[in-house]
């Protein structure tokens, strides 16, 4: 089980999804150099790297967190069986996340709270799932908290134009209006407290609402950075965006960055976390080794 305990808020990670996202450090970072990668190749590899296929390594999971008396899932990964003609990696995926998040503990009618840290397609996926050629709100009985610009934004009504790249093509359509729809769905602008240990801030950079979820409990701190960082070679140069950031700016990611300090071995963990940063002894989280190789969703 991948759980920590962070003052009063308990974190499990779910995996969806760990290996190759089919894209090159070039491809994934184009305002990265290859001599930067090279420079921390031992420890980029083969955790966020592999250098013999020349290809990115990453995560996809949900944090779950529980935290005064309520069950709250971070983001909702990939989701199956979607269409997604422009992200090959994730076209029709079928993992088992829900077996997953059922080892865990948690059936879809426990979650209380469901965080969209943005709305691209690998962080909104599980907010449904088709039920007889219909798509329909996983967690039936959730708030879905979304950031109003990201919602706004990618709403076909506003005459949504993406400013680059069509990989969130049919996202909003089956993995965010169907919530809406069913009145799942409260949206927030400038900040929003989630109880007295967790907190949305909005976070200039990559999406229009792009935001982390901070937790502070006790004397402990941690950042859930959503795709503020999506690899640690982030952390020391915080200026490279990735492709998929429609919003360049990176006050955002300079932000966490300057916050958590530059990446080692133990504030990463090892296997990666990926999408937090722990400020404090992470060794909790290395009891449950992810499978490096394939679709696969280790438990
Ligand atoms: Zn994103």
């Amino acid at each position: 089980m991948n759980e920590i305990v962070l003052g009063d808020v308990s974190i499990t990670r779910v995996m969806e999804y760990f290996g190759s996202v089919e894209l090159s450090p070039s491809t994934f970072f184009p305002d990265s150099s290859d001599d930067a990668w090279r420079r921390n190749e031992d420890w980029l590899a083969p955790d966020f790297w592999d250098p013999a296929a020349d290809v990115c390594v990453s995560a996809i999971q949900t944090w779950l967190l529980r935290s005064a008396g309520r069950t709250i899932l971070v983001d909702t990964g990939v989701g199956n069986h979607k269409q997604r003609p422009h992200a090959k990696v994730w076209d029709h995926l079928d993992t088992d996340f829900l077996g997953n998040l059922s080892r865990a503990g948690v059936s879809p009618e426990d979650v209380d709270l469901v965080i969209n840290t943005h709305l691209h397609n690998d962080h909104v996926g599980w907010n449904t799932y088709l039920d007889d050629g219909s798509w329909v709100p996983t967690f039936p009985n959730a708030t879905y908290l979304m950031p109003r610009r990201d919602f706004e934004y990618w709403d076909p009504d506003n005459g949504h134009v993406p400013r680059r790249g069509r990989g969130n093509e049919n996202v909003f359509e089956d993995s965010v209006a169907p919530v809406r729809d069913a009145g799942l769905v409260e949206l927030w602008d400038d900040g929003f407290d989630i109880d007295g240990a967790l907190r949305l801030e909005p976070t200039p950079g990559h999406t229009p609402g792009s935001s982390i979820v901070a937790l502070e409990s006790g004397t402990d701190r941690a950042l859930f950075v959503g795709d503020m960082l999506h690899t640690p070679l982030q952390f020391l140069e915080p200026e490279v965006n990735s492709c998929f950031c429609v919003d360049p700016d990176s006050r955002g990611r300079r932000a966490v960055a300057s916050s958590a300090g530059p990446p080692t071995p133990t504030r990463w963990c090892s296997p990666p976390i990926w999408a937090a940063t722990v400020a404090r002894n992470c060794a909790a989280t290395e009891k449950g080794s992810p499978s490096r190789s394939g679709r696969r969703s280790p438990g």
